[in-house]
């Protein structure tokens, strides 16, 4: 008997007879795009040219829109839907079901003839994100091992806060991190009442403006080329300026400089360096959330996500272990 779910060898996430996600396979002609993180764009451009759909939902098809070009999604049909909304596809039903994890992230969920239901939690974090009952269950795994938790999770943000407030009352503060995180700290810093000028530079700049769109607040911010923001850092006034991990090196050697990472386990802050800290702010589910999660859809099997970054193997023997359920890691072995 071939399995209702697997994971293939270049990291499709297939469900049913017909879906692939978040990597490209020759066989399915529906492909879905769980959300916009690059470890789930794989093979996107050879979906879009032999897929018959390729869906995703609104808000992820806006953010591919701005970190690919809006050409890209245009070299195929694609179709946008909505959480909750049902496709049907042959003789099967899919839905995808919110995610907390970044703008648009969403669940798949695979309902076939004989009433099986097969889901890909895809990237989520507790406890925001619904728990969807499943018969067979493929979930992400990249805090897998045992001593992957964070019992601090819920002071996060306010050290977060008052680092920057603490940083501000000096001059500017710089946030590095990734698309769809630093946006969620705008939000954090926002909603926490913290008023001066955000600079970011252009690609931070769109990704804001559709986070905006689809019901973020972020707050007032500028891109950085624009008068206001070079006015407002030339005279090293108090402001928060957000920038991809990658400009680290480039960018705020002067200011408190904070990164948001998740990879953090000891505590929710860390120094680096004299004007250097890591928070430890994540959009993953810690070991404790993936083993509730697999608790709470009661499944009958589970493969753990073994192409990605993470712990599948680790995983898969501590839902045995821990919940008594059959679990495997596939692909067996990673195609690296
Ligand atoms: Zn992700």
């Amino acid at each position: 008997m071939s399995l209702k779910a697997s994971v293939t060898p270049k990291g499709a996430i297939l469900l049913g007879k017909y879906l692939a996600c978040d990597a490209f396979d020759e066989a399915k002609p529906l492909r879905v795009v769980t959300h916009a993180h690059s470890d789930h764009l794989l093979g996107l451009r050879e979906s879009l040219k032999s897929c018959v759909t390729v869906m995703m939902t609104p808000a992820t098809k806006d953010l591919i829109d701005v970190l690919k070009g809006p050409l890209f999604l245009m070299a195929g049909q694609v179709k946008t839907l909505q959480y909750e909304k049902e496709f049907t596809y042959g003789d099967e039903r899919l839905t995808l079901h919110f995610a907390d994890h970044i703008l648009g992230a969403a669940q798949a969920l695979i309902v076939d003839s004989q009433g099986t239901r097969i889901l890909y939690t895809s990237d989520f974090r507790l406890p925001e994100t619904p728990i969807i009952e499943s018969d067979i269950l493929v979930t992400e795994t990249t805090y897998g091992r045992p001593y992957r938790i964070r019992p601090f999770r819920k002071q996060v943000n306010r050290i977060l806060i008052s680092l920057v407030e603490q940083g501000l009352k000096r001059g500017p503060v710089y946030l590095f991190g990734y698309y769809g995180k630093l946006q969620e700290v705008m939000q954090i810093l926002h909603r926490a009442g913290i008023r001066v000028p955000f600079v970011v530079p252009e690609k931070v700049f769109r990704v804001s403006k559709i986070c905006e769109r689809h019901g973020m607040t972020l707050g007032r911010y500028f891109l950085s080329s624009s008068e206001e923001a070079q006015s407002v850092t030339k005279k090293h006034q108090p402001y928060v300026a957000f920038y991809h991990m990658g400009s680290r090196r480039y960018v705020g050697k002067d200011a408190l400089r904070i990164s948001v990472s998740g990879w953090e386990f000891e505590g929710p802050c860390r120094r680096t360096a004299e004007n250097e800290y890591v928070i430890a702010l994540s959009d993953h589910a810690d070991f404790k959330g993936l083993i509730r999660y697999v608790k709470e859809s009661k499944p009958k099997l589970v493969v753990t996500d073994n192409y990605r970054a993470g712990d599948a193997v680790s995983l898969a023997r501590e839902i045995q272990k821990k919940l008594n359920i059959p679990a495997k890691p596939l692909p067996a072995k990673r195609d690296s």
